[in-house]
């Protein structure tokens, strides 16, 4: 993820105020649902050996995510009867496996009137106690079998502020719209899921919506169905994919159609409307892509490409093979400066969506490498003078606001992305290139690539990636780069 410049100022400097200005992040608690099946809470025992862990366990977010299973599809169905309310009826179709035996186990799941509940299509009955939806199997389910489930519902998104960042997230309703922003755990806000990143599954995406309206989602377009009124969009996404990277988008569009030199594909979608200059900071991406295939390994999707909605949101995220831009992350006066924000979210593409973190405490190996992905364009296209002046100048700056910019390797619940991660977690990075030698660096991060692609990696994976490569003990460079409130000195 990336701020606007005032995105990140209002971050940084007013998190107090925010404190106030935010609602709580989860919302309180959803009475019981009126419509059958449920199950009356004395029926349960509290203390049920076989009932699935409500979260992961995560070190700053406990409750994130569930236990007991692992998922490895889901099929989302989505309806959207109208776009100016999202107003939506939809099924979403799980794919899972148990990892011990499951009486009952738990969904993230906000808002919307649940109709039915499915276990290996049989009817479940199940509870809601905010953002946890607990179902519990008409037979025990045995651990490694493979089940399936299937939550239809209606409704309209609700809104959705995470207790990490200061604004809305997960699926927004706007004027021209919707969006989806899930970083941390606005997925929830949509569908039914294990949200915690550890829990990587395929996605496919079955959206309908009226004419004149688009949908732009993760993965191919594998076919459009017309049916005079609405189109049915069918997206299908073929890599493991963190839940919070999952996107759907509805606008018209107008889509660029692509490849990198290289050949990997790219479709843009910018928003019907916006001026043609819109897409003069996405020229270069396929020179990007190439290039960072080239420093990191291959490109690990099927596809890439943008997304730029004509509203302001104050961030790019970097969703799985689309990364989504608000317009006020665009300066059209500066592309050279945009530019560098497309080279983080497609940074991010290798570190924190192929590579997902283990812990959200680990955000600095997101937030520090796509950082770096930026020093390194810049390094590309400027020279390398222009990349030492950029450590010169983050370090000063790193220097001067310690406490804009805490150590990368600690942030807290209410601050997950605060200045440290990304700038001082990238000039951890360059410190540490400066320190093994570029040979020594870049094979690192290769190495790194490919050992933990597709999967989770934690921060202590990353130091032995480096420690095995370089044949260095880092254990007191890592120390003070990541842990040590003040910065050590660039080498
Ligand atoms: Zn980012």
């Amino acid at each position: 993820m990336k701020k606007s410049a005032l995105g990140w100022t209002w971050l940084v400097m007013g998190l107090l105020a925010c404190k106030t200005l935010v609602p709580p992040t989860l919302s309180p608690a959803t009475a019981p649902p009126a419509q059958p099946p449920t199950r009356t809470p004395t029926s349960i025992s509290p203390i049920d050996s076989n009932a699935g862990s409500p979260g992961l366990d995560d070190s700053l977010y406990p409750n994130f995510g569930n236990g007991g299973y692992n998922v490895q599809s889901y099929q989302l169905n989505i309806t959207v009867n109208n776009v100016a309310t999202s107003d939506l009826s939809a099924i979403t179709t799980i794919s899972a496996t148990a990892t011990q035996d499951l009486s009952s186990f738990n969904l993230d799941f906000i808002g919307f009137e649940i109709t039915s509940v499915t276990v290996n299509a049989e009817p479940a009955e199940f509870e809601r106690a905010g953002q946890e939806l607990t179902i519990f199997p008409p037979q025990l389910l045995s651990a490694q079998q493979a089940f399936s489930v299937e939550v239809s519902y209606q409704g309209s998104p609700e809104s959705m502020y995470s207790e990490a960042l200061p604004f809305q997230t997960g699926w927004v309703t706007y004027d021209k719209g919707s969006y989806v922003l899930s970083e941390p755990d606005g997925s929830a806000s949509f569908f039914p899921v294990n949200d915690h990143p550890l829990d990587k599954a395929l996605f496919s995406f079955i959206v309908t919506v009226p004419k004149p309206y688009e949908v732009a989602a993760n993965g191919v377009l594998t076919k459009s169905e017309d049916h005079g009124a609405t189109v049915t969009y069918y997206f299908s996404a073929r890599d493991p994919m963190a839940s919070y990277l999952a996107t759907i988008n509805i606008h018209d569009f107008d889509v660029e159609t692509l490849q990198s030199p290289d050949g990997i594909e790219i479709r843009n979608y910018y928003a019907t409307g916006l001026p043609k200059e819109i897409r003069q900071p996405f020229a270069r991406q396929g020179e990007m892509l190439d290039y960072f295939s080239g420093l990191f390994g291959a490109y690990p999707f099927e596809v890439y490409g943008a997304l730029v909605m004509d509203t302001d949101f104050g961030a790019a995220l970097e969703n799985q093979t689309l990364s989504i831009f608000g317009m006020d992350m665009i300066d059209l006066e500066d592309v050279t400066n945009t530019e560098l924000v497309v080279a983080h979210e497609l940074g991010h593409q290798w570190f924190g969506d192929d590579i997902s973190v283990a812990d959200w405490s680990d955000i600095w190996l997101n937030e520090g490498f796509a950082s770096y992905c930026e020093a390194l364009w810049i390094e590309h296209t400027q020279g390398t003078a222009a990349l030492n002046a950029w450590a010169r100048s983050s370090y000063q700056e790193i220097s001067d606001y310690p406490d804009y910019y805490p150590p990368p390797g600690a942030p807290s619940a209410n601050n997950l992305f605060n200045g440290g991660v990304y700038l001082r977690g990238g000039l951890t990075l360059h410190a540490l290139r400066q320190t093994i030698g570029d040979e020594a660096f870049f094979k690192t991060l290769q190495t790194y690539v490919q050992r933990y692609g597709g999967g989770n990696a934690a921060t202590e994976d990353f130091i032995n990636v480096a420690e095995e490569v370089s044949g260095q003990d880092l254990t007191d460079f890592f120390q003070g780069w990541l842990y040590e409130t003040n910065p050590p000195e660039l080498p």
